[in-house]
């Protein structure tokens, strides 16, 4: 086998990739008050705040929106991307959505009274905050393994089986459905093994509890099970995904992630229970059951996404593209935190500006720092964005799919190493002005 892993496409419709002087950066953040997310597009060059919704589409994903049926009611690209979702998943029962927070939305508004508690391995913040909307109490019970970012373990996403099974035995009458995240993306895309998912299925359904996967990252999630769990490096990727979701009872996605679109989501069940419920809802707020907030071209590039993502070029290319820069961060002896997950890359701010106290925001200082040397927008996730709640101050560059290559990385890594020659130099900076929630946003800084 070849040393090198080749990015599986070729390129044919192309973006500038813009190169900005360093002076004009300066000006640039000067103008955003150093607050990279009041930052334009056009004056970044490599874009890693989110991986969703910024996937480059394929060919194929182009060429079937162009064949979209745009009719209101009984779309056949509507049944085109409830056959696929269903042969992937096994679940009968799909109901797109806009995105996964409207998904999330309408499953909890079925389910959710105050007092409710929903169980999973970590909620992602929207799944969190639309838990708490209705009242109910969302609770995470990740492995302790999962909280300490310098222990390497496989499957760091795994939820605390002792922990689930007493937590279910006492609150059984008050969980109207418990969850796992795969990847688990608030641990920092962390995968979940078959063995876990097994035996949370187990224990949820010992208790009567409906089992709901947030499947946002189903297939980098499957590739990590293939590569890591025991025996399983011969399964084709598609038999372990089936496996995955077989242990389930539904599914609530973004397809802005493994669906390898720009916007879309979808609920999938396999009982038909609050199918019902749940269509009466969505014409409510997202639109007739066979489009539900999407135009059906949009249905259409899902469609071919899905199938996409289950190449196995596609996924070892993709989960290569995080390691391989993961690995020649920590050869440069740049603190991560490791292993390294699926999507993105989390830099240890704290530990890397040792002389940045956390009042003075180390996340922000390197996060300024990357785009005023290289263009890079990247994001705090510490003290900026929870305030004194931050348990570590950590930089995050999440990848979008199948956009930038590996010269790129290369140039980018060649970028690190300038910086950790500079980095004792590194100031600080103070909030001059920000918002009582989400102050991350819209925050003002002025360096220090
Ligand atoms: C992105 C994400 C969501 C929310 O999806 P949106 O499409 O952004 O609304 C929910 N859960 C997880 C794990 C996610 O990564």
């Amino acid at each position: 086998m070849r040393k090198t892993i080749i990015e599986p496409f070729k390129i044919r419709v192309t973006e500038p990739l813009v190169q900005l002087t360093r002076q004009k950066r300066e000006s640039v953040l000067e103008e955003a008050h150093y607050n990279l997310f009041l930052v334009r597009s056009e004056h970044v060059t490599f874009d890693f705040l989110t991986d969703s919704g910024t996937t480059a589409m394929s060919a194929a994903q182009w060429a079937a929106m162009m064949v979209s049926d745009e009719s209101y009611a009984g779309s056949r690209s509507f049944h085109r991307f409830r056959e696929k979702v269903t042969s992937i998943t096994g679940y009968p029962h799909v109901i797109p959505t806009h995105q996964g927070r409207a998904a999330e939305k309408l499953l909890f508004g079925i389910l959710l009274k105050p007092g409710m508690k929903v169980p999973s391995n970590n909620h992602f913040d929207t799944t969190r905050a639309n838990i708490e909307y209705m009242g109910a109490q969302a609770v995470d019970l990740v492995i302790p393994e999962g909280k300490v970012p310098e222990l390497e373990h496989p499957f760091k996403g795994n939820i605390d089986l002792e922990r689930l099974e007493s937590f279910c035995k006492e609150f059984k009458d008050k969980i109207p459905l418990g969850m796992l995240t795969i990847t688990n993306n608030t641990g920092g895309g962390q995968p979940v093994s078959l063995e876990n998912i097994r035996d949370a299925a187990r224990i949820y359904h010992r208790y009567g509890i409906p089992f709901i996967l947030d499947a946002c990252r189903f297939a980098e999630n499957a590739w990590f099970i293939k590569t890591r769990e025991p025996a399983r490096d011969r399964d084709p990727i598609r038999n372990i995904v089936r496996e995955i979701f077989d242990l389930a009872d539904g599914c609530m996605m973004s397809a802005k992630k493994d669906g390898l679109v720009n916007i879309g989501g979808f609920i999938a069940l396999k009982h038909e229970t609050w199918v019902q419920d749940l269509r009466n809802q969505l014409i409510l707020t997202e639109g007739f059951p066979t489009y539900g907030g999407l135009a059906a071209r949009d249905l259409e590039a899902l469609t071919v996404g899905l199938d996409e993502v289950l190449e196995e070029d596609y996924l070892r290319y993709r989960i290569a593209t995080s390691h391989y820069m993961g690995r020649r961060l920590i050869e440069l002896g740049i603190p991560i935190v490791r292993p390294v997950g699926g999507h993105a890359i989390y830099i240890d701010a704290a530990k890397f500006l040792p002389q940045i106290p956390k009042s003075e925001f180390p996340g922000q200082a390197l996060a300024v720092e990357l785009y005023l040397q290289d263009g890079i927008r990247s994001c705090e996730i510490g003290s900026v964005m929870f305030k004194e709640a931050a348990p570590m101050e950590l930089v995050r560059l999440a990848f979008p799919r199948r956009v930038y290559t590996q010269s790129h990385f290369d140039y980018i890594l060649e970028g690190f190493e300038e910086l950790r020659a500079r980095a004792a130099s590194l100031r600080g900076f103070r909030i001059t002005e920000a918002p009582p929630f989400l102050r991350h946003f819209t925050a003002k800084f002025a360096k220090l």
